[in-house]
């Protein structure tokens, strides 16, 4: 059966290759932080909006993450750490 042969041969690649993927993640992470993208620390999706009270940047934030410009908008917010909530997973966290 060269169906189960296959997907054995996939298993062991992924375990091969987890490291390289951790160390991706991991520079991956440092990236965004440098360029200031907020981004999910679960999932690492960048389909992240505030959630705090109030916030009238919620649109713009939704239209940032999209075109990938959230750093900006991040930056204009100041020292206030904001409620952060992933719209992939669904993670909240504070930003
Ligand atoms: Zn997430």
């Amino acid at each position: 059966m060269s169906f189960w042969n296959d997907l054995k041969n996939q298993v062991n690649e992924i375990n091969d290759t987890n490291d390289a993927k951790t160390k991706a993640i991991k520079d991956k992470k440092i990236a965004m932080d440098e360029q200031g993208i907020a981004y999910c620390p679960k999932c690492l999706s960048v389909s992240v909006q505030p959630m705090k009270k109030g916030f009238s940047f919620g649109k713009a934030v939704v239209g940032g993450v999209l075109t990938g410009g959230i750093g900006i908008v991040a930056g204009s917010i100041g020292a206030n750490k904001i409620k952060m909530h992933c719209n992939k997973c669904g993670y909240k966290y504070k930003a």
